[in-house]
């Protein structure tokens, strides 16, 4: 009788192993995606683009990390550590500048989209004040523009990372992003004169005359 039970217990369990399973197979293969596309928008980009160029081979510079992979509470009891994870648990650093040899974390920067000031944006900013204050990780607020001066990006960064190197005019494209070059003109009316070039030719067609000069603060 005994030997019976444990038959059906071990038949029981089985069948619940097999079922879950399944179930589960199952459940995924309901759940299709698609691409979202680039990781970064155009803004984003040039941005992104003034930022590796300020920092070279010296740090390296990764976006949207999540602030649990940065930083986690100090906490004095589970109840305290749960409040506080909640709280950074959906949110992310715009951008983090790290150490090329350990990629540890030594700058956080905040990318301000111009948009008005709203309730969400208020509190997004008070929460990376705070974090950033409370872990000891110096932020870094920056606005969205046309054209960074990428000397003057390095010397905000420079106080943090060993950063050495000469001021350089890094210009980028208005309509992708994408660093951009100076050319000379070959022909044509313009021919001898210095001219940008969207480094994404022939994809981008963008140009831009060298002698456009963009708001400097
Ligand atoms: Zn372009």
């Amino acid at each position: 009788m005994e030997y019976v039970a444990i038959v059906v217990v071990l038949f029981v369990a089985f069948y619940l192993f097999i079922h879950q399973r399944y179930l589960k197979q199952d459940g995924l293969k309901d759940s299709a995606y698609k691409k979202k596309g680039s990781l970064l928008n155009s803004k984003e980009s040039a941005f992104y683009n003034a930022l590796i160029a300020a920092v070279g081979q010296q740090a390296v510079v990764m976006s949207k990390v999540t602030m649990t992979k940065v930083i986690a509470p100090k906490a004095k009891d589970k109840k305290q550590w749960f409040i506080a994870n909640n709280r950074i648990a959906k949110s992310h650093f715009d951008f983090v500048v790290c150490d090329p040899r350990s990629l540890e974390v030594r700058v956080v920067i905040e990318l301000d989209d111009g948009s008005p000031l709203s309730k969400g944006k208020v509190e997004r900013q008070k929460l990376l004040m705070h974090v950033c204050q409370s872990a000891g990780i110096p932020l870094i607020g920056a606005t969205i523009k046309h054209s960074y001066q990428v000397g003057k990006l390095r010397r905000l960064l420079a106080a943090h990372i060993d950063l050495i190197e000469a001021d350089k005019e890094v210009r980028f494209c208005k309509r992708c992003g994408s660093p951009m070059n100076i050319k000379t003109a070959t022909h044509g009316d313009y021919k001898g004169r210095r001219f940008f070039t969207c480094s994404r030719q022939p994809h981008c067609t963008y140009t831009e005359n060298y002698n456009v000069v963009f708001e400097d603060e």
